[in-house]
């Protein structure tokens, strides 16, 4: 029986084991390697004294299917919880205050965090003339071209940026943003585009983030639930993987090896470089000159008695433009974007450390990064009492960064990779880090492997990945 090996499980992982057990239907053997004793990888939920953590993601985008479908395949439906909508706001903590973001032209006008002059700029956005060049560019030199500085240091850097823990100049516009500058060919201007797009759609409002009631842990342990324990291998790191006589040798840093006949690499990429330097070298060269930055979160528990009645406790929390010159660079207000984070009487916090141009804070010890999280958190909001709950988590080099040219790298990787028969690479580094992103790369991954094995069937519009896929 042919035997597939999957090294890695995240999201990824998982998921590729998942959707190629029911694409194979036990014709093939898979199984799945993990590093740790814990599976989910960056998806890590804490239940503590009522409170439930997130150390990772806590939500995944509705608008990419991906993950509702899977949520749903494995009986999670009932779980799915939307974050709360209505008039709960997102604030950017600027010159010394929280301002709600200003969503829409009459509270944009009204909002004191942009200046008059760069209100006028950001206006002068409908008029100013599309790009002609074609090919990649920053978002921070999108975000500027069209609508000025100020937007871009304020708003756009903070909000776009911070999704991917990355300095906006450097970050690729085609690979995080691409519907931009797609507006801008077409309508040649965002503005005038979000406007026909938005008469179009309606104004009916639907939640675009979603979660699982008790965390997004409940998505991975029912994976590992469906993939069964007998097909999944904890606590036993890759330390390499060698071609031998048309196959794979996987060597286990144990020192066990196994066979394989395809070996799907569902690690971040800095980890697959090493594993496949045997395999081909300039592969491994490629894989690592994709960048990853350290990040950390810190969650906060307070008693609500202790909260002073400040402007933005009641919203989902703030953003910190880098420009401010701050230690941290967002605050999620837990338990008001979702419902049920917190025990009654009580609130949940999530600060949001590292990532480019501020890793060094992200590396601090524990005990530091609280007193930190907490001295900045007290500073925007009056928030000085003691937590009864402070959970750190770190990423150490956990977020890729998409840099201009992401698109081009990443399609050089992948033709050096199809040249190798049998070695697959999917997760966060290649074609979207959301969940979503993961999961249908996942998909995509099962989908050769299926077809390479046979047992690819045509899949009926908007249903799974290959023959008995669900
Ligand atoms: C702080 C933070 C917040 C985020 N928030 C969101 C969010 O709200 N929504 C969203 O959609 N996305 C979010 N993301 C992104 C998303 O969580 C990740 O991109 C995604 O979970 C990555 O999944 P993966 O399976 O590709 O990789 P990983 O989760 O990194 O999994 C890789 C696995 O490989 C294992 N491994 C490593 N080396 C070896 C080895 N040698 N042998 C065997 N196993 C090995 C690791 O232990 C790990 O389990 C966030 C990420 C971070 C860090």
């Amino acid at each position: 029986m042919k035997h597939i090996v999957i090294i890695g499980g995240g999201i990824t992982g998982l998921a590729t084991a998942y959707y190629l057990q029911r694409a194979t239907r036990g014709s093939l053997k898979v199984t799945l390697i993990e590093s740790s004793q814990r599976l989910g990888g960056k998806i890590a939920t804490a239940r503590e004294g009522g409170f439930i953590v997130e150390g990772g993601p806590d939500s995944f985008l509705a608008r990419k299917t991906a993950t509702l479908d899977l949520c749903r395949a494995l009986g999670l439906g009932d779980q799915l919880q939307p974050a709360r909508s209505g008039k709960h706001s997102t604030f950017v903590w600027s010159g010394r205050r929280l301002h709600a973001l200003p969503m829409g032209v009459g509270p944009m006008l009204k909002s004191e965090l942009i200046s008059w002059p760069g209100k006028l700029r950001m206006g002068a956005e409908m008029v100013i003339p599309a790009r002609r060049a074609s090919g990649d560019e920053s978002v921070g030199s999108f975000m500027r071209r069209r609508f000025g500085n100020e937007m871009l240091t304020k708003l756009a850097g903070p909000l776009m940026g911070g999704i991917y823990a990355a300095d906006p100049e450097r970050l690729s516009l085609e690979s995080t943003f691409p519907f931009l500058p797609a507006m801008e060919k077409k309508y040649g201007s965002v503005l005038r585009g979000w406007m026909k797009q938005r008469g179009r759609s309606g104004k009916g409002e639907r939640s675009m983030f979603m979660t699982l009631r008790g965390g997004l842990l409940q998505l991975t342990e029912a994976l590992a639930t469906a993939i069964g324990p007998e097909a999944i291998l904890r606590g036993a790191r890759v330390a390499a993987v060698l071609p031998y006589r048309g196959r794979y040798e996987v060597i286990l840093e144990s020192g066990t090896s196994i066979d394989a006949d395809d070996v799907v690499f569902a690690t971040p990429a800095h980890v697959t470089a090493g594993l496949v330097a045997y395999i081909d070298a300039e592969l491994a060269e490629r894989l690592r000159a994709i960048r990853y930055v350290s990040t950390a979160t810190v969650s906060l528990g307070f008693r609500e008695q202790d909260l002073p009645r400040a402007e933005g406790l009641n919203g989902f929390g703030f953003v910190v433009p880098r420009t401010e010159n701050r230690r941290i660079n967002a605050c999620t207000w837990s338990s008001t974007k979702f419902e049920g984070r917190a025990p009654t009487g009580h609130v949940l916090l999530r600060v949001f450390v590292g990532g480019a141009g501020a890793e060094a804070f992200a590396e601090r010890p524990d005990e530091a990064m609280v007193a930190l999280a907490r001295e900045e958190v007290d500073a925007a909001t009056g928030i000085g009492a003691e937590p009864v709950l402070a959970r750190v988590y770190r990423w150490e080099k956990g977020n890729p960064q998409y840099e201009v040219g992401h698109r081009a790298r990443v399609a050089e990787i992948e033709s050096l990779a199809a040249a190798h028969r049998g070695l697959y690479l999917a997760g966060a580094a290649f074609h979207g880090a959301g969940i979503p992103d993961c999961i249908e790369n996942a998909q995509a991954v099962v989908r050769q492997l299926a077809g390479k094995h046979g047992m690819y069937r045509q899949p009926a519009a908007g249903s799974a990945v290959a023959a008995g896929a669900h």
